[in-house]
């Protein structure tokens, strides 16, 4: 299956798309972690690209598709979290590898303030957490892996507040171009994760 994991910045795309990774048994390419690793690297992307993350405007669009074109390969499917962010990346999309459906993740924009804040993220793992709502049992170390818990400078308020704006302006008419092939499922946001994922479960008849 080739499916993307749809809505703002905070809606709790990588962590849904986490849980449906070891269901649907293809890949999860989060791609603000695949840009975020070239930053560790050094690489030429990565050095091109932590100006924009860091400022929390969109990457250049065919550095960011090269990225992924690399991970996608010859995947028979995948999960998408963070990609297509913009109309042009869509196209890019459909010419290589066309999504079947596109999850669309509904939250209210005050609750993703609060959550983004709130969000801890494993050096180690990639495992997300929140102070509020998903904290670890020992504080600043990951349940699953025991690595350091850290918080993204983007996910700072002002930072934020920047993100949503980008969101709105370019990410959200992607949406459009989706509902255009039909492809578009909307799943709203519930409260615990475990819920989310039974209801974008049920919408991929799983
Ligand atoms: P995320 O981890 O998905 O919140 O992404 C963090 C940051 O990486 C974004 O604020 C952008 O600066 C950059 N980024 C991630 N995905 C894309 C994309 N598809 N196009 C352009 N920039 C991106």
């Amino acid at each position: 299956m080739k499916l993307i994991i749809f809505g703002p910045p905070g809606a709790g795309k990588g962590t849904l798309a986490q849980e449906l990774q070891s269901r649907l048994g293809v890949p999860h390419l989060d791609m603000g972690g695949l840009l975020r690793e070239e930053i560790e690297r050094g690489s030429e992307v990565g050095k091109l690209v932590s100006f924009y993350i860091s400022q929390g405007k969109l990457a250049p669009d065919e550095e960011v598709f090269e990225v992924l074109r690399q991970r996608l390969g010859q995947a028979e499917g995948y999960i998408l979290d963070g990609f297509p962010r913009t109309t042009a990346q869509a196209e890019m999309l459909e010419r290589v590898s066309p999504p079947d459906i596109v999850l669309n993740l509904v939250v209210p924009e005050e609750v993703i303030v609060k959550r983004l804040t709130a969000r801890r993220l494993c050096r180690n793992c990639g495992a997300i957490y929140n102070l509020v709502s998903l904290p670890p049992a020992r504080e600043g170390v990951c349940d699953r892996c025991g690595g350091e818990l850290y918080q993204r400078e983007d996910d700072r308020p002002e930072i934020v507040r920047e993100r949503l704006r980008v969101y709105r302006e370019q990410t959200e008419p992607v949406l459009q171009y989706y509902r255009k092939k039909g492809v578009v499922r909307e799943v709203e946001g519930a409260e615990s994760k475990e819920e989310t994922l039974n209801r974008a479960l049920k919408l991929l008849g799983l």
